[in-house]
């Protein structure tokens, strides 16, 4: 049950967004509003938002706008930008962000990913959709990066959306403390839950952290009998394998799972790494065929979980 609070209790606290999506279809049931947290604490080879990222603001450079005219690199006094043969070059780890080559660029071939907001701003933004919601059943999700690194923000604003009587949903790769989680699930409806790997050496290898707390969490939320949608991304090459297929439906058939949502690879997110600076590490995956993904579906129905391709 949500707890009684006093509106005057909510402070105004900053979060970092990179994106509030509306009319979306595929993060919950019915028509949603989903809200993008930026900063993520793993590092997914996969990741479609790396924008998600970094927990502060960065820059984006849209290289096929940028017609090399260097003035950015005039303004900048840190020289975090420099050009190299006509290509324009960034030293991340310099940047302080001050704006001024955003400012100079006539053209927009620079932005900014990251944006800080209070919990009401999302909340004005959130409940232009209200209408929405009532006629299709659908609500608010909450995604990121990873929302529960920001959770104080985050508390914030679930309490804000139940007292609006909204219903919630929580994207998350369940890497954070079960503390953390557990003053959380009042206020969360529906948890679009990933599960990457079951070895947790591949695990760390392709993602960055150990899957121990992200299993464990799983098996406590199922345990309050929280309703958990499992989100498996598949990737070539890396969590496709039958041992992996087969380890997760074993893992998922112990638990209260609604259902099971199978998320074929796709490389859309290449662009997105070039224009931060980034390392794309997938540019030789090719993305599953649907064959595949009905391989996949079945293997997982045999473990008695309700399958579904996509989102
Ligand atoms: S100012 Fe804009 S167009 Fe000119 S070099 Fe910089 S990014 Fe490219
Ligand atoms: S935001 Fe400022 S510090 Fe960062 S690259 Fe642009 S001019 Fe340089």
């Amino acid at each position: 049950m949500v707890e009684e609070r006093n509106k005057g209790d909510i402070k105004l606290k900053q979060g970092i967004i990179f994106n509030i999506q509306r009319y979306s279809i595929h993060d919950g049931p019915g028509i949603r509003t989903t809200v993008f947290l930026k900063g993520c604490p793993l590092k997914c080879w996969w990741c479609h938002n790396p924008e998600s990222q970094l927990l502060e603001e960065e820059i984006v450079f849209i290289k096929n706008r940028c017609i090399g005219c260097g003035t950015c690199t005039k303004v900048c006094n840190n020289s975090a930008i420099g050009i190299n043969n006509g290509i324009i070059e960034f030293a991340h780890e310099k940047c302080i962000m001050c704006g001024k080559c955003i400012e100079v660029c006539t053209i927009g071939a620079r932005e900014v990913a990251g944006k800080r907001v209070t919990v009401e701003y999302v909340i004005k933004e959130i409940k232009k959709d209200l209408i929405f919601y009532d006629e299709a059943g659908g609500g608010v999700t909450i995604s990121g990066g990873e929302p529960l690194l920001q959770w104080e923000f985050l508390y914030e604003l679930l309490v804000r959306c139940k007292e609006e009587g909204i219903h919630t949903t929580l994207d998350t790769s369940g890497f954070a403390s079960w503390e953390v989680i557990e003053k959380l699930t009042p206020y969360i409806d529906l948890f679009l839950y990933d599960i990457k790997l079951m070895d947790d050496e591949e695990h760390v290898k392709y993602t960055g952290i150990s899957n121990r707390i992200v299993l464990d969490n799983l098996k406590r939320l199922s345990a309050l009998g929280k309703k958990i949608n499992a989100r498996i991304p598949i990737i070539p090459g890396i969590n496709n394998g039958e041992k992996n297929i087969r380890g997760t439906g074993e893992f998922l058939s112990k638990y209260n799972v609604h259902q099971v949502n199978i998320l074929p690879y796709h490389n859309m997110a290449k662009d997105k790494y070039g224009r931060l600076f980034k390392e794309y590490k997938l540019d030789n995956t090719i993305e599953p065929e649907m064959c595949e993904m009905l391989e996949i579906k079945n293997t997982l129905n045999g473990y008695g979980l309700n399958v579904k391709i996509g989102g």
